[in-house]
């Protein structure tokens, strides 16, 4: 892959942060989040050899990447953001793994729909660490029974949890404990970690790190 600068300084930023931590930087998995962002920025980080985004919301991966996915058939795509029943079957078709598995009816439909496409996602249960009331995710006390029923009624392939700690706390908390809810429940991977904390989500046991701003700049409003 070639290395441009910002991809290299988020690349030994990674290495870095896991040496710290004792942990194989190969087991840390960036996704870039190309939500918001200009043409020329995808473009950029595709050249760049990034084959790894993610979306936040389905129309919108939709309209950028359905027809370019075709020229890069190594890319794998992540669903960052919320996800609307009416939509599933758009996500199940564009999306390689879904983040924001956080309810019973979102699950049933995402089950449905891939067995009706035959093809398995990956999934991770976002768990709303912070309890706060206007957060998706499910809270810590709903997790074993959620999982449960998505594993073993729905035949879901869950993989891990999924966490956006509240704005104005330690994410360091959110982190810990969301690792240590994981492991409780028998899940091996933790998607935590953005622009502002990869470094500290890597500290914590995060796979998968989210990282938008600090790999192709400020978003552009919508
Ligand atoms: C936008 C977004 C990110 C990336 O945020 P940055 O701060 O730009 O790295 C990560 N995770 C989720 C869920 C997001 O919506």
């Amino acid at each position: 892959m070639k290395v441009t600068p910002v991809s290299a300084e988020i690349t030994n930023a990674i290495k870095k942060a896991a040496q710290h931590a004792d942990r194989c930087p190969s087991d840390i998995e960036l996704i870039a989040v190309s939500k918001q962002q200009p043409e020329d920025r995808i473009e950029a980080a595709l050249a760049d050899g990034f084959r790894v985004f993610g979306e936040n919301r389905v129309q919108e991966a939709h309209t950028r990447w359905a027809d370019r996915r075709a020229l890069y058939p190594d890319m794998r795509l992540h669903l960052i953001g919320p996800l609307q029943s009416n939509k599933t079957a758009d996500a199940v078709a564009l999306f390689d793994v879904i983040h924001t598995v956080d309810r019973e009816k979102i699950a049933r439909a995402l089950s449905l729909e891939m067995a009706r496409q035959n093809r398995q996602l990956d999934c991770f249960i976002q768990v709303n660490t912070g309890e706060e009331p206007q957060k998706s995710g499910v809270s810590p006390k709903e997790l074993p029974a959620f999982a449960d029923f998505c594993i073993s009624e729905l035949g879901l392939q869950v993989v891990g949890l999924m966490c956006i700690p509240p704005a104005d706390e330690n994410p360091a908390i959110h982190f810990g404990f969301l690792n240590h809810l994981a492991s409780q429940a028998g899940l091996s991977s933790l998607s935590m970690g953005m622009s502002a904390d990869f470094e500290t989500a890597i500290s914590f046991g995060a796979t998968h790190i989210r990282v938008g701003s600090a790999i192709f700049g400020d978003r552009i409003p919508r």
